[in-house]
């Protein structure tokens, strides 16, 4: 761990992080607690370890209005956890369009299939949660050969639209900058998805 990196605790577990590895929030003008995920809103920022339990935690004990204050809204767990979800979702979805912009995205199963077995395997892997089983466990089983990182999310249909096409059920992304950001975004998912 870097020494320059500037830490925060957390105000449930007491751990002490990077801040760029907790999860921040702000008091908004209205006086409700927000998730401030890109850690750019103005304020004070209190700050929890990113999973569920410490934001749950920080509720049920009241830190969030100890250290805020001004609380006049009322705090439910579940729609910071919403928050959360949805700002991982636009995030990944905004690494994967850049992805492609990038040129270093690949689509569609045979695609993905091939390139998990050539010569420059991505580094990310994500298939839709409407995979056919047959096609999953291929994949699953090559991408796990290789030590790749390989995850399921969105459904075909809307991580279609996203790529401006009808229907993709898998989409991996090739070595490089993008897809370490992804990597570790998907996994920061991992963390807090509903299940
Ligand atoms: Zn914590």
């Amino acid at each position: 761990m870097s020494v320059s990196q500037p830490q925060r605790t957390c105000v449930a577990c007491r751990t002490v992080a990077d801040k760029k590895q907790l999860l921040r929030f702000v008091l908004a003008p209205e006086g409700q607690v927000v998730v401030d995920y890109r850690q750019q809103l103005p304020g004070r920022g209190l700050y929890t370890c990113f999973n569920l339990q410490c934001p749950a935690q920080a509720v049920k004990r009241k830190s969030f209005h100890r250290g805020f204050g001004a609380i006049t809204q009322p705090l439910e767990l579940s729609e910071l956890h919403g928050q959360l979800r949805r700002a991982l979702f636009q995030r990944i979805k905004g690494l994967i369009l850049m992805a492609r912009k990038a040129g270093q995205l690949i689509a569609g199963s045979n695609m993905v299939l091939d390139t998990l077995k050539g010569p420059a395997p991505p580094t990310v892997v994500v298939m839709t949660t409407d995979i056919t089983e047959n096609m999953k466990q291929k994949i699953d089983r090559t991408a796990k050969r290789q030590q790749i990182f390989c995850t399921q999310l969105f459904d075909k249909v809307s991580l279609g639209q996203m790529l401006g096409k009808q229907e993709r059920s898998v989409v991996a992304i090739q070595d490089g900058e993008l897809a370490t950001l992804l990597k570790s975004e998907l996994n920061r998912y991992e963390l807090v998805r509903e299940n």
